[in-house]
């Protein structure tokens, strides 16, 4: 069983495609699935009974918003320690990092849409993973190997393998102490709304 649930509201919700969102909240979920936390979205909510912690995924240049020491996404803390529960993903950074690295020999230019989309879609998913792993470790800092690396090659970002983006022992460690401590769990938050949208006739 999950420990966490957390609840992703893409904003705006026309920045990318629908499946994208999918593909890269799906790719999240993967890599936090092995720690007991559920990740879904407002395209594919699945667990909307369960108390559910709600972050706020801003698609747009993170230089706009103020930077951390992250090139593809930014959270903002508090000078005492506490996180917003905004996360800025910088989608074209990302789609140029993506695209840069060669595909079985093929650069961009020579790829199918399906690729393309794969490509940028794994990479979303895991600066998405990251940045929520500052949200849920409320922890601004890195570190020196896994899903909490400062920097992720492209190459990595975009490949099969899910193993660069572990949680390190430290991590799994805080993340047991940060998730039994508990935030204050907003029942009649997102899923709350979409549970009684549904209930409308
Ligand atoms: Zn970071």
């Amino acid at each position: 069983m999950p420990r966490v649930y957390l609840h992703l509201t893409f904003q705006p919700d026309n920045f990318v495609q629908t499946s994208m969102k999918a593909a890269a909240t799906a790719e999240a979920a993967r890599i936090w699935s092995d720690y007991g936390v559920a990740i879904e979205s407002d395209a594919q909510p699945a667990f909307c009974d369960a108390g559910t912690e709600r972050l706020l995924i801003v698609l747009g240049g993170v230089s706009d918003v103020g930077k951390g020491q992250d090139s593809l996404g930014a959270i903002h803390f508090a000078p005492d320690g506490t996180s917003d529960s905004i996360v800025i993903l910088d989608y074209r950074a990302v789609s140029r990092l993506a695209m840069s690295v060669p595909v079985v020999g093929a650069p961009s230019s020579q790829w199918t849409d399906r690729v393309r989309d794969q490509a940028i879609g794994r990479a979303l998913g895991r600066a998405l993973a990251h940045e929520i792993g500052h949200f849920l470790l409320r922890w601004p800092h890195h570190s020196a190997s896994g899903l909490m690396r400062a920097q992720h090659k492209a190459s990595w970002l975009i490949g099969a393998d899910r193993r660069p983006f572990q949680l390190t022992a430290t991590e799994r460690a805080r993340l047991e102490v940060t998730t039994a401590s508990g935030r204050p769990l907003d029942a009649a938050g997102a899923c709350g709304a979409l549970a009684a949208a549904r209930a409308q006739p």
